[in-house]
């Protein structure tokens, strides 16, 4: 589902106006576009914010092609939309929790523009993103989950550890867990981070380990991590797109 929208402000827009409006007419956000796969209303169904109303922007690309993914459909689709556009479509909803996800969001240049300026319009936002680049750019505003590629994505050897460096309280790390090696692997990790740095989310590949057995493990290692299941595939099941 491609959206488009122009840049319409109603009253609920008022709040935030004038610091958008001046950023509009000087082309300092205006004139920056992104390619957008879709933009739609669900339940946030990873992290430490699942359960929660969520409205997602999901851009365009990925430089990664992981075993599982399940939303190859934003490689390539998409039509450019300037930040502007996005904020103001972004705010209409009246969701207040906004997460920007793709494909890879942080592959576009003016991803972190687009942060910013939903920060700036009020919102709580969030960004996710595949871990293989550096999310030093983004605004500390925003909380950032960041995904660890395990072996049996195939894209281990894409992460950039160095964000591990980078993250703060607010920002999390998401482990995607399909085998035991990927659980020691995720282990490993974890040993060379300092505890409390940040959240960390185990969450098991969906049909392909069962959540019981992750769980079992975790339990058994005492590790300190949230098991996270993926709430959107129960809710809508696993093949649904844009929820
Ligand atoms: S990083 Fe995400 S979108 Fe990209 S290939 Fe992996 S699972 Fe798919």
């Amino acid at each position: 589902m491609i959206l488009r929208c122009g840049p319409v402000l109603g009253p609920a827009s008022q709040k935030c106006l004038p610091l958008l409006f001046i950023s509009k007419k000087r082309g300092y956000i205006g004139q920056m576009a992104l390619k957008v796969n879709e933009i739609f209303h669900s339940i946030q169904g990873e992290s430490s914010w699942a359960g929660l109303p969520c409205l997602f922007v999901r851009l365009t690309g990925c430089n990664l092609r992981c075993a599982y993914c399940d939303t190859g459909y934003a490689y390539e689709q998409g039509s450019l939309m300037e930040i502007f556009d996005i904020i103001e479509r972004v705010r209409r909803t009246g969701c207040h929790l906004v997460e920007v996800t793709g494909g890879e969001p942080l592959l576009q240049a003016e991803t972190p523009q687009l942060l910013s300026g939903l920060i700036e319009a009020g919102l709580t936002v969030l960004l996710e993103t595949n871990g293989s680049l550096d999310i030093g750019p983004v605004d500390p505003r925003c909380a950032r989950i960041v995904d660890v590629k395990c072996p049996s994505s195939g894209m281990s050897h894409k992460n950039d550890l160095g964000n591990l460096q980078r993250l703060g309280k607010r920002d999390e790390l998401k482990f995607v867990i399909g085998t035991r090696k990927d659980y020691e692997f995720a282990r490993a990790i974890l040993g060379t981070i300092p505890e409390g740095k940040c959240k960390i989310n185990f969450s098991p590949i969906f049909n392909a380990i069962e959540a019981r057995l992750l769980a079992r493990w975790i339990l058994e290692d005492r590790l300190p991590v949230r098991l996270n299941l993926q709430l959107h595939k129960f809710i809508w099941g696993p093949e649904a797109k844009g929820v």
